[in-house]
């Protein structure tokens, strides 16, 4: 495993392997890696000859200069883990490698990006898609491995790897979550240990609209509720939005028919927003 920082090896050494018709999967992240993470990672390396990670912790993509300050940020822990899982590169740039003097260039996707995280965070899905666009770029990888987690930001990389012409294929993992359901995040770690146990309730909501639907309720609105009320129940938690949605163009949908859908929240606990989702109708 070598840890590379510099765009223009990066691009060389992959150009080298593309040549020796390797097939190269990339898994990006923002470090302080979880199990959600080392799940993508897993996959990957079960599916490719190469796998890259990268470590980047993305300015663009946070519209709160605090939270882009406290983000967690650890190097020789995250590599440490990455050892263990043979990984080839880890991909871990400076800001300035990434985003040189002057740099104006941003990828914007429109109509997916506005409403529910992107409606709550500014020119976050912005942020994303132009690091993701960079990377890409850099590394053109045969497979990018992204989280059902979170489920908007994959709508959005699929749309611009469509809308660019990246050769890319985008493989999604299923959501890693902690014992109690929780859904692995960085932010958990924010969490009072009460906080963490009574956010639970996300997964416990989601699952009951899940198996309402199962069990025949097609009305997006009342599916809705049932998430609302049972996140309301828990006195600790704020919800901030519960969406029902189409699951490829994010649009509002009012009767659950054959495609995927996906029921999305955002719930606060205390000054930490968690997000969450699940899908019904899932394509193979
Ligand atoms: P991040 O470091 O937060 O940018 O996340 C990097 C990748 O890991 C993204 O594709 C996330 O969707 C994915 N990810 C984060 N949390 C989880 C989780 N609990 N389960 C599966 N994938 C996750």
């Amino acid at each position: 495993m070598e840890i590379i920082n510099r765009r223009a090896r990066m691009s060389s050494l992959t150009r080298k392997l593309r040549r020796e018709n390797k097939t190269i999967g990339f898994v990006p992240t923002m470090g302080a890696l979880h199990a959600g993470h080392l799940s993508l990672v897993e996959e990957a390396r079960q599916m490719c000859d190469i796998v890259i990670v990268s470590i980047f912790v993305n300015p663009a993509q946070f519209n709160e200069p605090k939270d882009l300050e406290k983000y967690p940020r650890d190097l020789t822990a995250d590599a440490a883990l990455l050892s263990e899982y043979q990984i080839d590169y880890i991909y871990a740039p400076e800001t300035s490698e990434i985003y040189g003097e002057g740099f104006s260039t941003y990828v914007y996707v429109e109509n997916l990006t506005e409403t529910l995280e992107g409606a709550s965070r500014p020119g976050h899905f912005r942020g994303v898609a132009t690091v993701i666009t960079i990377l890409f770029n850099t590394m053109r990888p045969d497979y990018a491995f992204f989280g059902q987690k979170d489920a908007q930001q994959v709508a959005v990389i699929k749309r611009l790897t469509r809308d660019l012409g990246f050769d890319t294929e985008i493989v999604v993992g299923r959501t890693i979550r902690e014992e109690s359901g929780l859904a692995m995040s960085s932010r958990n770690t924010h969490l009072s240990a009460e906080e963490r146990s009574k956010a639970s309730i996300i997964y416990q909501a989601l699952r009951r609209a899940k198996i309402a639907a199962k069990e025949g309720e097609r009305n997006a609105v009342r599916l809705a509720e049932i998430v609302r009320e049972k996140i309301e129940s828990e006195s600790f938690a704020q919800l901030d939005y519960v969406a029902v949605v189409d699951g490829e163009t994010l649009e509002p949908v009012e009767k659950i028919g054959e495609n995927a859908v996906l029921i999305a929240v955002a719930v606060r606990f205390g000054n930490v927003r968690l997000i969450d989702n699940t899908i019904l109708n899932r394509q193979p």
